[in-house]
């Protein structure tokens, strides 16, 4: 099993500054326009009408036990989401299922661009604006909002 990314523990100092940016921001972001937060069945279909629309595999989501300075985990070989708790945020799942779908596997400017894009699609409108603001912000690169519709 390939551990394709351990969110969070950046706040150990194991992952890059780019990643310690990203998770700043979406923390931020999630205090001041919280998204919804889905139970591991909702999240499943949520997350299968997403798979459906992009054209991609329905990804498997489930729990798993993880440290606490974790929430979610994306495998890619496995195509499924693992997160620590019951119930998780709309945003958490945009965030693994954006790591799925991305090439490349970091948390660099085509992820975040990435994760605009789904949460302006399965989210909101003004949640994308503003989640692609303060990334801007923050100083992390991301294509212009044009580029997420
Ligand atoms: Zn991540």
């Amino acid at each position: 099993m390939v551990l394709e990314h351990n969110d969070r523990l950046v706040r150990v100092g194991v992952t890059s500054s780019e990643a310690s940016g990203t998770y700043a921001v979406e923390d931020a972001f999630e205090l001041e326009m919280p998204t919804r937060v889905l139970g591991l069945d909702e999240a499943g279909e949520w997350l299968m009408m997403i798979a459906d629309n992009e054209g991609v595999d329905h990804p498997v989501v489930s729990r798993m036990a993880m440290s606490r300075s974790l929430q979610g985990l994306a495998f890619v070989d496995e195509w499924c989401i693992s997160v620590r708790k019951k119930k998780m945020s709309q945003l958490l799942l945009v965030h693994e299922m954006a790591h799925l779908v991305t090439a490349n596997g970091g948390h660099g400017r085509e992820f975040r661009t990435q994760v605009v894009t789904f949460v302006r699609r399965y989210v909101s409108l003004a949640h994308a604006v503003r989640l692609h603001e303060m990334y801007v912000a923050a100083g992390l690169s991301v294509e212009p909002f044009a580029a997420t519709k």
